[in-house]
């Protein structure tokens, strides 16, 4: 992602990112469209919280490796062109690997229901397990 690009992208908030993040709506749900679709840029090392979705979210790896988790399960690498289908309430997190930024689409469906349920962080040891 050059510099140009990352300027339509605003900072994700710091609360729910270990690491900085930059997220850019691409669709937003409304009464019609009842789902979101954002691209999210992680800088090397950041991941997300735990947390849940009310509903499927889907992730299409874009750029570097997505390491993703899902809680009692080993840390997964999704290279670039790869995609995650995260189930309902499925407790898990996503984020770059440590030496690489990474970016991936996120569409959340059946927004209506809900986005996210964030959780507590993502500590250096479980990272780095
Ligand atoms: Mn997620």
């Amino acid at each position: 992602m050059n510099n140009v690009e990352k300027e339509s992208f605003k900072p994700a908030p710091a609360d729910y990112f270990t690491g900085k993040a930059f997220i850019k709506a691409l669709v937003v749900a409304d009464t019609v469209t009842n789902c979101n679709v954002s691209d999210v840029a992680f800088e090397a090392g950041c991941r997300n919280n735990w947390h849940t979705h009310p509903s499927n979210q889907i992730l299409l790896v874009k750029e570097g490796t997505c390491y993703y988790q899902e809680e009692g399960k080993p840390i997964q690498k999704i290279a670039a062109g790869g995609v995650i289908n995260v189930l309902p309430g499925i407790k898990h997190w996503h984020g770059a690997s440590p030496d690489a930024p990474m970016v991936h689409v996120a569409i959340n469906i059946n927004t209506d229901k809900g986005l996210v349920n964030w959780m507590e962080r993502v500590t250096d040891e479980q990272y780095h397990n």
